[in-house]
Parts: C-alpha cells; sequence; structure tokens
C-alpha cells in the first residue's frame, strides 16, 4: 500500500488533548519529566481502548493521571439521546460544551449486523444551502473541532456490543466536510492511525459537494487512499446551481476536471450521489448527460430516491422510475446501485441529518 504523505508536522495543532498523534503526546510528556511510552500509553488508551477518563487509566501513575485530568482530557462530546429505528439503524444526538448538537448514525450492514457503517458529522449546520438537503436549512452555526469529529466514533464504538463494530466511517452526516479541512484531515489521519481505531484508509469516505481546491488537496495530503463520493445531484450546470448553490463557483466542468485529476489506484472508484428528486434530475435525459459527464472518470453510481424533509416539498420518483434510471446507466456501462434508505423512521437517512427548519422554495427543473 502507497505511503500517506501526510505528518503531525503538516497538519494544524490540535485543537484539544484528544486530538493528538502519538508524537505530540510523547512530546507533551517529555515536557512533564515522563518517559516517551507513557505517551505512547495515552495515545492507546483514548483511540486503540475508548478510555477518555484518565481515572480508568490504570498502567498510569496516579500524578500523570491527574496532569491528564488538568491538561482536559476526557469527552469534548456527550449523548444527548439515542432512537434505534426497526432495521437496528442507531441515531445518536450528541452535545457539545457550547450547547450545540450534531447527529451522528450506526447503520448495520444488510444481512450482517456485527459490521456497522458510521455517518458522522464535520459542521454544525452546513453553509451550502443545498435545497433539498437538512443540514442546509439553518446554515452554518460552526465548524466542529477535530476532537470533536473523531469522538463521535469513539462514542459509537461504546454504543456497540463486542460483537460488533465500526468498519466504515463516511463522513456524510451534518455539513460539508471539506469546508473543515484541516479540522477533518487530523481527523482521518486519527481514524486511520494503526495505533488508534485503525480504520482502513479505503473504508473511509469523504463526502463532498464539490469543493474543487480541497478535493486536490485531500488527493495530495493522503495520496488518494481515502474513498471520495461527490454529491452530484445534476448533469446540467443551470439544474445543479438551482439545487447546489456551491455550483455557481465550481461548475461541473471543473468538478470533473478534479475528479479525473484524484489520484486513484487502479481498483479505486469514486462514489457518484445522485438523489433523483421528482421532476427535477430523473429524466431520460438526465440519465444519458450523466454518462456523457463522467466519461473517462473511475465511478461507481448511488441513486437515492429523496427522502421527505419537513423543510422541502421535493419528493422522490415512483419505484419504474427509479429502475427506468438506472437502467438507462446500466446500459451504458456504469455501475448503479439503488440505496436503500435505512433508518427513514428516525430520520437518520442522507439529507435528514438536522435542524427541521421553513420550506425551502422548489428548484426549477
Ligand atoms: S448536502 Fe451536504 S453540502 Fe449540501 S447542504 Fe447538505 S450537508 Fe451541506
Amino acid at each position: 500500500m502507497r505511503a500517506v504523505k501526510l505528518s503531525a508536522d503538516r497538519l494544524s495543532p490540535p485543537s484539544h488533548p484528544v486530538a493528538r498523534l502519538p508524537e505530540e503526546w510523547v512530546a507533551r510528556v517529555s515536557e512533564w519529566g515522563e518517559p516517551a511510552y507513557r505517551g505512547k500509553q495515552i495515545f492507546d488508551w483514548i483511540h486503540r481502548q475508548g478510555v477518555l477518563d484518565p481515572d480508568e487509566m490504570s498502567n498510569l501513575p496516579k500524578s500523570l493521571r491527574a496532569r491528564l485530568q488538568e491538561e482536559g482530557v476526557g469527552w469534548p462530546i456527550a449523548i444527548v439521546s439515542s432512537h434505534e429505528s426497526t432495521d437496528r439503524t442507531r441515531k445518536l444526538l450528541v452535545g457539545m460544551p457550547d450547547g450545540e448538537r450534531v447527529e451522528t448514525v450506526l447503520i448495520p450492514q444488510i444481512n450482517d449486523d456485527s459490521v456497522v457503517t458510521q455517518c458522522i458529522s464535520s459542521q454544525v449546520g452546513c453553509a451550502m444551502g443545498c435545497v433539498f438537503c437538512a443540514s442546509g436549512v439553518a446554515g452554518l452555526k460552526r465548524q466542529m473541532s477535530d476532537a470533536e469529529i473523531v469522538a463521535q466514533v469513539l462514542l459509537g464504538r461504546r454504543e456497540l456490543s463486542p460483537d460488533r463494530r465500526v468498519r466504515n466511517v463516511v463522513f456524510m452526516g451534518m455539513g460539508e466536510p471539506l469546508h473543515n479541512y484541516d479540522a477533518v484531515a487530523r481527523a482521518l489521519v486519527l481514524l486511520t492511525h494503526p495505533d488508534g481505531l485503525d480504520l482502513s484508509k479505503r473504508r473511509v469516505t469523504v463526502s463532498t459537494s464539490g469543493l474543487v481546491k480541497q478535493i486536490d488537496q485531500l488527493g495530495r495530503d493522503f495520496d488518494g487512499q481515502v474513498q471520495l463520493a461527490i454529491s452530484l445531484h445534476a448533469v446540467r450546470d443551470q439544474a445543479r446551481s438551482e439545487i447546489m448553490p456551491v455550483n455557481r463557483k465550481h461548475g461541473l466542468d471543473e468538478l470533473t476536471e478534479a475528479l479525473r485529476r484524484y489520484p486513484l489506484s487502479k481498483r479505486q472508484r469514486i462514489t457518484i450521489e445522485y438523489t433523483l428528486i421528482r421532476g427535477v434530475n430523473d429524466s431520460p435525459r438526465d440519465a444519458r448527460e450523466m454518462v456523457e459527464l463522467l466519461k473517462g472518470i473511475p465511478v461507481k453510481v448511488n441513486l437515492i430516491p429523496m427522502n421527505p424533509i419537513s423543510a422541502s416539498d421535493l419528493k422522490a420518483p415512483d419505484q419504474s422510475h427509479v429502475l427506468r434510471f438506472q437502467e438507462e446507466l446500466t446500459r451504458r456501462g456504469l455501475s448503479v446501485f439503488i440505496r436503500k434508505t435505512r433508518g427513514d423512521d428516525v430520520a437518520a437517512a442522507c439529507g435528514q441529518l438536522a435542524f427541521h427548519g421553513e420550506s425551502r422554495r422548489s428548484p426549477r427543473a
């Protein structure tokens, strides 16, 4: 496997002790006159064992545990409520010290619920304003810190019984992860660190609405090893700009050029997320133009029938229409999956994590 180029000295400094890397802990404990291995033990407690209360770090001397308390080691987020859906998808509402809240969702794999995908948030609200998305309704309230982002996975893992594990992490909760690049980059390094959670980089997906500069940066910093997903949702600039304002800044030509530059390995593909909205982006012409647009880019396409949100009057096409759209794409050579909505009875499906705000206008077709 190719080496990741990003190291601690190229990341922004951690915002919280929980977001320190092993070498940063080693440096910190050496300032306290402690040997290097103590720093590694602390990282192991936090990121491998999921223990964030210094009093429970039983192999550390009492004096060091007291230091860690003073240093502020502890949970940066806490679970406010937890709701499990009939398909065992569990939505956790988590609170932060300033009273802000975000959601993270544990989604069991169909046919094997011991394997879990966790959908995490990266911002409180979102500045991107996509009209079909509940997260964009209230706008951006604030960025989440590196520690708050990673702690969602540490908390999620703690919520599962020992026979179940978080195997995949997707940045598809609240927020545009690439609009909070520095915190997300550090979180990616922590989540995939071999001495910590040790998630495979191929199993961590960053989903973006199309921030081109940051897509390039992600490709450079992680050498293309982190999975990339693009919220495409329309294949003509005018239509896409109507439902995704980011497209007014970075149009489809610019976006697809960035995807062509993304340094994928041979077997990797970029995921294209396409929410099917009745009468907006679900015509046979849309399907044909998608094939043209994505020509030469290794992709797989996820079709997501629009989930109803209270803040919008947009609707999904009926099932036969969805299948016809899929057929138009597959017979032109694209790999296409229809994403089954999971957890929709707890409003945990994509574009539904968030506040319920005022009604948004409908886009023109
Ligand atoms: S779809 Fe993503 S980028 Fe768009 S408003 Fe929602 S969270 Fe933000």
